[in-house]
């Protein structure tokens, strides 16, 4: 698995299972925050992705749930997050719920069609 700065996760993902979409922060300034300090924001490319999936897939783990990494995936595009999730249903096809962080500020490179798209509701992003 490519985790290019640790897991970071909320106490109730601690059953999750982690796959990295982006690493570090965009944003990276706040005062108070150390978690992405020494690790630079980057996308992950689609290769990688498709490798962890992989390796998730043959460990014989019937995931129910993934917890996007990195401090904000919400940030990537809707085009992006929906190979994503395309992704996962090609390599988890028994049904996974995906969550991951996202800043309030990435819903502004969605539309309001896209943040009302039906392919949404298996990303549920918390803040
Ligand atoms: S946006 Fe979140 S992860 Fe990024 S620096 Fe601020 S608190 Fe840390």
């Amino acid at each position: 698995m490519h985790f290019s700065c640790g897991i970071v996760r909320p106490p109730y993902e601690a059953g999750s299972c982690f796959l990295q979409v982006t690493s570090g922060c965009s944003h990276n300034k706040c005062r108070f925050c150390t978690f992405y300090k020494e690790a630079p924001f980057s996308v992950s490319p689609e290769s990688e992705i498709r490798e962890d999936l992989q390796e998730i897939r043959d460990s014989g783990w019937k995931v129910k749930r993934i917890f996007l990494q990195g401090a904000d995936p919400f940030l990537l595009s809707y085009d992006r997050l929906k190979r994503i999730m395309d992704l996962i249903k090609e390599y988890l096809p028994w049904g996974v719920s995906v969550g991951g962080y996202g800043r309030v500020d990435s819903v502004r490179n969605k539309s309001v069609g896209e943040l009302k798209s039906v392919n949404y509701p298996r990303l549920k992003s918390r803040a």
